[in-house]
């Protein structure tokens, strides 16, 4: 007799997960609303009702990724206004445009330095569909009877 295993494919990659701010649980709902520069994070998962502060301070960790994701920017931006000017040596033009580029990129890297805690750096936290759909019926059926309730 043959053992036959079934392979559940996760219905979102990881990656598109992390790109598109998912849920780390669910990869169905939305972190952040909707927004470039003013970034406002969800108290809860709007599909599967996961709270995302999971205890108090739980966001320290990102403000390490955030600074990570700075020194990227940093580097880059440095290697890049080297080769597009032509090996300039004017201080002001690198402290000026990684300054600028420190502004404009706040919003990403708040957001993004959540989404990557949330996604690599909680061994906690991870994709279960399973648990995610319960959560998501149950959350469906307090609604509804919230509703009978004020009717
Ligand atoms: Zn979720």
């Amino acid at each position: 007799m043959e053992n036959e295993y079934k392979i559940i494919e996760p219905e979102v990659g990881q990656w598109h997960a992390i790109v598109h701010a998912k849920c780390p649980r669910c990869r169905k709902g939305k972190m952040f609303s909707p927004g470039f520069f003013k970034q406002k994070m969800h108290k809860r998962c709007p599909y599967c009702d996961l709270y995302f502060e999971r205890h108090p301070g739980y966001f320290y960790v990102s403000m390490f990724v955030s600074y990570a994701l700075n020194v990227a920017e940093f580097v880059a931006v440095g290697i890049g206004t080297y080769v597009l000017s032509g090996g300039s040596e004017n201080m002001w033009l690198y402290m000026g445009l990684i300054l600028f580029a420190t502004f404009l990129l706040a919003g990403f890297n708040f957001k993004y330095s959540r989404v990557l805690q949330m996604h690599y750096l909680d061994p906690g936290l991870r994709y279960e569909p399973v648990i995610a759909e319960e959560a998501h019926n149950i959350m469906v059926e307090k609604q509804q009877k919230q509703e009978v309730a004020s009717v």
